[in-house]
């Protein structure tokens, strides 16, 4: 072989070596903030859109720290910003590329040691979470109902599961809805939805039949298939993949800012390429339009709607504008029951739930799934940011089994005390 084959071979091998799937966030750090005040909340969503910040996780004033990435050429300004304002700071991730190469390392290697996982156990691909969905219908007709809610933008199918002993027809029966993967990059809550199908179809437990006898389930594991496939490429995308900016360097929108309750008032960017972009008008995504029409579709049945996120331990209710609905305190009652099973079954070294209305307890947002349930008359919307145990979007396998076990517990209890308002509601509207 001539020798500049042989230099240009070596090249190659050497590139094929040293490319890593995660070079574009080489060399993005992420810092822990402690922010002290809504001040320091609004300079950080100030930094946020000037320097292109990442906010991994939002802060509580004087309890727990903010996470944030930014990039290398970025870095000097936003900690100079940060001393400037006397904001106390840490280093959480010093090269993301290389902290998600070792999560990735590490995900193979516990792979090759569990091939006979269930689907809930690890973060399974769009085609997995449908091929179980179906299954679960097949096996168990008279309990669960497949409904196709739709294409995604690229054409994927986005499924859902009914789950009623009675067909969804006894109307005394409140409906609880729930939802995972709005935020492509969340992978930790899709688990948390099929494992509440397992537990309430395949793996009923005794204490837990008052939960599927007494409520009727709308369970909508994959919201944003088009995102969650392509985060498998781009690990931190968060939104869908539309192309309204007629940019393809700047596609999609974040799917919890496109609701249409103040819509694009706050919190938000209008530039496309953001990661909190809000759309062009509100419900612009087909998979918002999904939520919505199922909400609308069951409004008068549906009790609780629980949009599962990751990561920070928050229970939060509306409204994203500081602004409360008039059955605050059982919002906030029933979101602290759901808090607290949680709590009550966490490993040691996860934090506590805190429970309170989302503007108040982090920042004001508007065009969110939970403002929008609140608003059209559903009594419990929430927000659920469950934990990372210290690990971020990097949760490890062994974490998904916990983290799964801990929220169905929260899941039932929440249900269980939503249901006992149901009553009152479905009495008044029986009785008119
Ligand atoms: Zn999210």
């Amino acid at each position: 072989m001539e020798t500049r084959y042989l230099l240009v071979l070596c090249a190659a091998v050497l590139g094929l070596v040293t490319a890593g799937k995660h070079d574009i966030y080489s060399r993005h750090s992420v810092y822990n903030v402690q922010v002290r005040n809504k001040a320091d909340q609004h300079l950080l969503h100030e930094l946020e859109q000037q320097l292109e910040l990442d906010i991994w996780q939002n802060g509580v004033a004087g309890v727990r720290e903010a996470q944030i990435m930014v990039g290398p050429e970025r870095q000097r300004e936003f900690l100079q910003a940060l001393e400037l304002h006397g904001i106390q700071y840490s280093l959480h991730l010093n090269d993301v590329a290389e902290a998600f190469e070792l999560h990735d390392r590490q995900m193979d290697t516990w792979r090759a040691t569990r091939r006979n996982r269930k689907v809930f156990q690890d973060y399974p691909r769009y085609e997995e979470v449908n091929e179980y969905l179906e299954d679960v219908a097949r096996r168990y007709p008279n309990l669960v109902t497949l409904v196709e809610a739709g294409k995604s933008y690229e054409g994927r199918d986005i499924k859902y599961l009914k789950i009623s002993t009675t067909n969804f027809e006894d109307k005394s029966k409140p409906i609880y809805f729930m939802t995972t993967m709005i935020h492509a990059r969340e992978w930790v809550t899709t688990p948390t939805t099929l494992y509440s199908i397992h537990r309430l179809v395949e793996n009923l437990r005794t204490e837990d039949t008052d939960v599927l006898n007494d409520v009727d389930w709308i369970i909508l594991p994959l919201l944003n298939p088009d995102g969650y496939e392509y985060s498998h490429t781009v690990r931190l995308w968060r939104k869908t993949r539309s192309n309204h900016a007629n940019n393809p360097a700047c596609l999609g929108v974040d799917g919890n800012r496109n609701f249409g309750k103040n819509w694009a008032t706050i919190g938000v960017s209008p530039n496309p390429c953001s990661d909190i972009y809000p759309g062009p008008e509100a419900f612009s995504e087909q998979e918002t339009r999904n939520v919505r029409d199922i909400m609308q579709e069951y409004l008068d049945r549906i009790q609780l709607f629980m949009d599962i996120h990751s990561f920070g331990k928050y229970v939060t209710f509306g409204y994203g504008d500081e602004s409360l609905p008039d059955n605050a305190a059982q919002l906030h009652l029933v979101g602290s029951a759901m808090g607290a099973a949680i709590d009550a079954r966490k490993q040691p070294q996860a934090g506590f739930y805190l429970v309170g209305n989302s503007a108040t307890l982090m920042y004001n947002t508007s065009g969110c799934a939970q403002d929008f349930g609140q608003d059209i008359g559903i009594p419990f919307s929430y927000t659920l940011e469950l934990p990372s145990y210290g690990y971020d979007f990097r949760v490890p396998p062994t974490y998904v089994d916990i983290i799964n076990e801990e929220t169905w517990h929260g899941i039932a209890a929440s249900a269980r005390l939503a249901r006992s308002f149901y009553r009152v509601r479905y009495n008044a509207a029986t009785r008119s």
